[in-house]
């Protein structure tokens, strides 16, 4: 199979992890960022014991110029980047009518601001170069919204209209572009709900059980594939059966 170049954000988290797992064990080059230099050697560390060798640069994807230098770091060491994975997010959860302009901006830049940020970057090479795999890691709370994410939930729902309108673009230069919904995983991120709210929430998954940081990872490599050629403008919700619309 052809080796690619792949950038996913937020390697260092639950499901930037295991999606780098996933494609360096398709042969693919992988590279992430990293803000905290401990995580990130922590995170090398282990990924060598798996053998597999991860290129961690430094990058923050709210900062345009910051992002601008990661991807060139990148193709300087691996080659143009050919597979995205905007991964990187953060929540800041409180009801709207409490909520802060920063808390309203943190998450707007991490979660959709990223995503011109770290495709704006890449999106050249692609075209030129007549092939690209993008995929967003939105959530279930973009497509159904969510008490106390109003902030999440408008900037997760941004990147799927930004994945159909780059889709449209970029079709013809053998780019697919693609959302990811994924609902509720054991990750940090969720482990940091306190536990009667988490039961609460299992409670609502038909499937009875929080989702694995591999089975996000398995449709991202199924989309970034070769064979995935056709596929583009899509939204793939993976939850569980928490919810069932679009
Ligand atoms: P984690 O908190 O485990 O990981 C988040 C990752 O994003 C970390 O590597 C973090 O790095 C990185 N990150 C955060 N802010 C920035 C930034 N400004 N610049 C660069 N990197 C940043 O979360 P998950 O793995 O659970 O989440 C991954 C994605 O999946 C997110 O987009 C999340 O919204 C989405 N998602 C998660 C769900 C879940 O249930 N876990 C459900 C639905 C969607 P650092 O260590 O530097 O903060």
């Amino acid at each position: 199979m052809t080796q690619r170049t792949a950038l996913v954000t937020g390697g260092t988290g639950g499901i930037g992890t295991a999606i780098i797992r996933y494609l360096a064990r398709q042969g693919h080059r992988v590279a992430t960022n990293y803000r905290d230099q401990a995580k990130a050697e922590a995170m090398k560390a282990m990924m060598a014991q798996e053998g597999i060798e991860v290129l961690l640069v430094p990058g923050d994807v709210k900062d345009p110029d910051s992002c601008e230098a990661m991807v060139r770091i990148i193709e300087g060491a691996l080659g143009p980047v050919e597979i995205l994975v905007n991964n990187a997010g953060i929540t800041r959860d409180t009801t709207f009518h409490k909520m802060t302009y920063p808390q309203w901006m943190e998450v707007v830049n991490t979660n959709l601001n990223a995503c011109f940020n770290v495709t704006r970057p890449v999106i050249e090479s692609m075209r030129t170069r007549k092939w690209g795999r993008i995929v967003q890691i939105s959530s279930i709370n973009g497509q159904k919204g969510q008490y106390g994410q109003a902030n999440y939930a408008a900037a997760k729902a941004g990147m799927h209209g930004f994945t159909i309108s780059l889709a449209q673009e970029n079709a013809k230069f053998g780019i697919t572009v693609n959302t990811v919904s994924p609902g509720y995983v054991g990750t940090d991120m969720v482990m940091a709900v306190p536990e009667e709210v988490r039961e609460k929430i299992i409670a609502q998954i038909p499937v009875g059980r929080l989702g694995k940081p591999e089975e996000i990872a398995h449709a991202v490599a199924f989309l970034t594939g070769e064979e995935a050629a056709w596929i583009t403008g899509a939204n793939l919700s993976i939850n569980g059966g928490h919810y069932m619309g679009w």
